[in-house]
């Protein structure tokens, strides 16, 4: 079938998006809109039915590259103005308790905005619900793919089937453990490296206070720098707030008891104690364990015209720079454009992608690593001062 262009005709690509998270839910309206067939596969249930997985950030940091793909796909307005809550600066937290605000711009007033996980995922697979070329197949993992011949085996997770699918493109949005990326390793003069940093994160939450407000300003991303260690609380919808801790591994190993946690927080968050609540405090923070953050560079980012890496599939960042999901979203706005550059020639598009994409996606990558230096440490000590730490790091 040939799906109409700007009024030009062009072949219909059938395409396989694998993984429904933000990134391929994303990928699947682009698509959707330029009239391609598209699978969308993704391993876990509809997020649309299941309860809040705990283990990811349940907020997330949208910032301009986001903003600038969900108005595209004509979610902005809804995203940003019904949902999302702007966050105008950093509310520093001391260790008296006391704080103060460093704006993200003064002079015009930017800023970015804390946005549901769920919520957005559940936004953009609704929307994709409006295409009738769109099919989604939820419970179904990826266990094998040929790349170059353009297929995939998928196993049902509910029943244990094996489903075979052909596509002419496969998009492999997987996230960091990409089955695409393993499958794509096996392909000459692919580079690829990983690391995992020696700290890990533990999310907590603020409850609303008893009138069903917010027990902190709202309008701020809050951090508590601690040296070697931080916290940070971004604001939800319900008024409530995430506390991310994140601190090395063997910080968090020492914590074993009760009374070692309670002393902890009260020597460095002793403000957040009240807010938290001690007995939630207790219960959150033993009740999961520390999840390790890993940041992964690989090019190229494609195999001939069959298949192509997108998201944290392409390039998991730390998140301290908050722009891994943003990232990925501008993957998505990229590609469009050069689907409209090189009108549907999948061979120039990859060609292109791959060539021009790794520059700006390693340059994120090196800025989260250092911006988490930036976030627990430097943002407390005054600039002349931050030359010579920068130094003995
Ligand atoms: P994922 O969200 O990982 O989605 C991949 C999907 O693929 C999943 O649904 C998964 O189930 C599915 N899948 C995996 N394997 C298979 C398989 N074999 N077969 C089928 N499906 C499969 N980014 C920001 O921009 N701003 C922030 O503020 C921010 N904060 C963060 C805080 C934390 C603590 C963390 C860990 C990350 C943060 N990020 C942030 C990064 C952001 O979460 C990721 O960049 C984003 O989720 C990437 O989206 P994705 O769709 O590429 O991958």
């Amino acid at each position: 079938m040939a799906a109409v262009q700007n009024g030009s005709p062009r072949k219909r690509l059938d395409i396989v998006v694998v993984g429904g998270g933000l990134v391929g839910s994303l990928e699947a309206l682009y698509l959707a809109k330029r009239g391609h067939r598209v699978r969308l596969y993704e391993y876990r249930e509809d997020i649309r039915k299941s309860p809040q997985a705990r283990g990811r950030s349940i907020n997330l940091a949208l910032s301009i590259r986001g903003r600038k793909a969900l108005r595209d796909v004509g979610l902005e307005d809804h995203m940003v103005k019904k949902h999302g809550i702007p966050m105008t600066g950093r509310r520093i937290h001391r260790t008296d308790g006391s704080t103060y605000v460093i704006p993200y711009d003064s002079r015009t007033n930017q800023c970015i905005y804390s946005v549901g996980r769920n919520y957005l995922n559940s936004l953009l697979l609704q929307e994709s619900e409006r295409y009738e070329n769109v099919e989604r197949h939820f419970n179904h993992k990826l266990i094998e793919a040929n790349l170059r011949k353009g297929t995939l085996k998928f196993q049902k997770t509910d029943t244990n089937q094996d489903v075979d699918v052909n596509a002419d493109l496969i998009i492999g949005a997987d996230g960091a453990f990409s089955a695409v990326r393993k499958a794509m390793m096996k392909q000459p003069l692919f580079d690829y490296s990983q690391t995992y940093i020696e700290h890990g994160y533990l999310e907590l939450c603020i409850p609303a206070d008893e009138s069903g407000g917010f027990q902190m300003p709202a309008n701020y991303l809050h951090i508590w720098p601690r040296g070697e260690f931080m916290m940070i609380a971004l604001p939800n919808q319900d008024c409530s707030w995430t506390v991310t801790l994140f601190m090395p591994f063997t910080n968090f190993q020492n914590l074993d008891t009760e009374d070692k946690l309670i002393e902890f927080f009260e020597k460095y968050f002793p403000d957040s104690i009240p807010l938290i609540g001690k007995k939630k405090l207790i219960e959150d923070f033993f009740i999961g364990k520390p999840s390790p953050l890993v940041a992964v560079k690989c090019r190229p980012y494609h195999v001939a015209n069959k298949a192509l890496l997108i998201g944290d599939a392409a390039h998991a960042v730390v998140p301290f720079y908050g722009q891994g999901m943003n990232a990925g979203f501008e993957d998505c706005t990229l590609l469009d454009q050069l689907f409209q550059k090189h009108k549907d020639d999948l061979v120039s598009i990859l060609e292109e992608f791959s060539k021009t994409r790794w520059q700006d996606t390693f340059a994120i990558s090196d800025l989260a690593m250092y911006n988490y230096i930036e976030m627990r440490d430097l943002v407390t000590r005054p600039s002349y001062r931050v030359r010579k730490a920068m130094d003995d790091i």
